[in-house]
């Protein structure tokens, strides 16, 4: 996606440990018109599948799933980090290595918002390590729901998350697709 490659050229800051930062538009400040097409081009990409429900994560797949919601007009559920009373006691749980904050943490979805009829469309902001995506792809499966696909924002492709779900058979598009980001500049990988 273009706009999506440009705008990571203009404002991404690459940090320590191949951490690209793109707060300005996607994980702190909202970009809602790029937001909203990188919601148009995800329906495009998963038209005709049946979807009846996008699974994400919190927080900052919460804004690109609603966006794309809004154009497939499906509801989102998102697997929560912690545990909270205001959380059903029946949940599906995952654990979850983070790659960013170098933990694991378990992720929550209630069960009365996923069921066997479900045709799961995930939605994340980056694939790196692709731990968030397996915890919940754990879930949909549990649930007894069908995983239609995965759709990424920004794909770091030199980790080996693309690689490890395209091995496992899922049907994943990624709308920016990282090669490198050495030396402080980002090179694409198409
Ligand atoms: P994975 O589970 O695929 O290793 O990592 C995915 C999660 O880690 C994403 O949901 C995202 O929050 C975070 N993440 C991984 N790499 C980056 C990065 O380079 N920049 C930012 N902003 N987040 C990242």
């Amino acid at each position: 996606m273009e706009l999506l490659k440009q705008r990571i050229l203009e404002d991404g800051r690459i940090e320590e440990g191949n951490i690209l930062k793109v707060d300005n538009f996607l994980n702190h400040q909202l970009d809602i018109n790029l937001l909203t097409e990188v919601g148009k081009e995800f329906t495009r990409l998963f038209a005709d599948l049946g979807i009846t429900k996008i699974l994400t994560i919190e927080a900052s797949g919460i804004a690109i799933a609603s966006l794309t919601a809004l154009q497939m007009d499906v509801p989102v559920v998102f697997a929560k980090k912690t545990q909270s009373k205001n959380l059903d006691n029946e949940t599906w749980d995952a654990k979850v290595h983070s790659y960013t904050k170098g933990i694991t943490y378990t992720i929550k979805v209630s069960k009365r918002y996923l069921s066997e009829s479900d045709k799961v469309l995930i939605i994340d902001d980056f694939l790196a390590n692709g731990q968030a995506c397996l915890g919940l792809k754990e879930i949909v499966e549990n649930s007894g729901a069908e995983l239609k696909g995965v759709g990424i924002v920004i794909e770091k492709s030199f980790q080996q998350g693309a690689k490890m779900l395209k091995d496992a058979g899922i049907n994943l598009h990624s709308l920016a697709r990282i090669a490198s980001i050495e030396d402080g500049s980002i090179d694409f990988v198409e």
